[in-house]
């Protein structure tokens, strides 16, 4: 997902590589489509309420024996300090994603932010649907995702990048509101954007990188250990299975070198059943 172009386009793409991978896809008869759009598709997957998903991971690190601190540094070498053994930690992870734009030691200028404004709303709308673009240039995009455990229903978005505004815009707040009630009125009952019922509206920046993500090893001056892991844009939740399993390899590849045996030792993530 690199490019300025609307972040799910690949999901538009004739004959797409996810077609064998997603559950029951299908692409949808012209017929079925709402007026205005050529094609369509549809599978199921999941969606993830962000705010809970969160504090379960942060649960599961402490069932696994992860020692959480909490700092702000300005230079990556000074995460050396951080380390639970008390000495000078021998392999450093970066994750600050955006703020490798200014970190530092990272100072990576292919970072920008690609600014993200929803509305949360308490209406349920089952299906999540994305489009692949809106009238209102390449910023704007339609998607909705309802989250569960009544965590109300997101309604998208934009894909701004070099966009720093934090503040959520009303006047994108209203066209966000407005493309889905057209599309979808049974959302809010028929009674457009007067039928839905605003939890809050929200603005984010995703950390967008030009060149795209970066998972990769680099040293600090003194020659100390550092895998970097950002750059995630707009899929930091749905890759971040895959970009774990890409850190620990190279943190292996590392600890290998310095002569440490990994034998027996369980997979962080495996697809496999057994
Ligand atoms: C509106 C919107 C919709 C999105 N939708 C989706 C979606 O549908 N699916 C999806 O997968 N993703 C989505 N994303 C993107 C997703 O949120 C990001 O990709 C993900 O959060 C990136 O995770 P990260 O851990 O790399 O970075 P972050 O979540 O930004 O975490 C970086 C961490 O580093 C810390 N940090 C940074 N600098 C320092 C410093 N100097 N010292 C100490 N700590 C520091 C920060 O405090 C922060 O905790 C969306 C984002 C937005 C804004």
């Amino acid at each position: 997902m690199e490019g300025p172009s609307c972040p799910t386009d690949p999901m538009f793409d004739h004959n797409p590589w996810f077609k064998t991978v997603l559950p029951d896809y299908k692409e949808l008869d012209t017929a079925s489509l709402p007026a205005g759009y050529d094609s369509g598709c549809e599978f199921t997957s999941v969606c993830i309420n962000t705010a809970m998903y969160l504090q379960w991971l942060v649960g599961q690190c402490l069932k696994n024996g992860v020692i959480l601190k909490r700092a702000i540094i300005s230079h990556i070498r000074e995460a050396k300090s951080y380390s639970h053994t008390g000495k000078p930690a021998d392999i450093i992870i970066n994750t600050t994603g955006l703020a490798s734009l200014k970190l530092g030691g990272v100072e990576d200028q292919a970072m920008a932010p690609s600014r993200g404004q929803i509305v949360l709303v308490r209406n349920v709308l089952p299906t999540m649907i994305t489009t692949s673009g809106t009238e209102e240039g390449i910023a704007e995009i339609l998607y909705t995702m309802q989250r569960p455990a009544g965590g109300g229903t997101i309604l998208g978005g934009t894909y701004d990048i070099g966009n720093w505004e934090s503040v959520p815009d009303p006047n994108i707040a209203l066209r966000i509101m407005r493309r889905v009630v057209e599309l979808c009125p049974g959302i809010a009952d028929g009674k457009g954007i007067d039928g839905l019922s605003v939890v809050r509206h929200g603005a984010g920046l995703r950390p967008y990188r030009k060149t795209g993500v970066r998972v990769e090893r680099d040293r600090l001056d003194d020659g100390t250990h550092l895998v970097h892991n950002y750059g995630h844009a707009g899929w930091g939740y749905q890759g971040s299975y895959g970009c774990a399993e890409g850190v620990v390899e190279l943190v292996n590849e590392i600890r290998r070198e310095n002569g440490q045996s990994l034998e027996g030792e369980p997979r962080l993530f495996c697809w496999d059943t057994q």
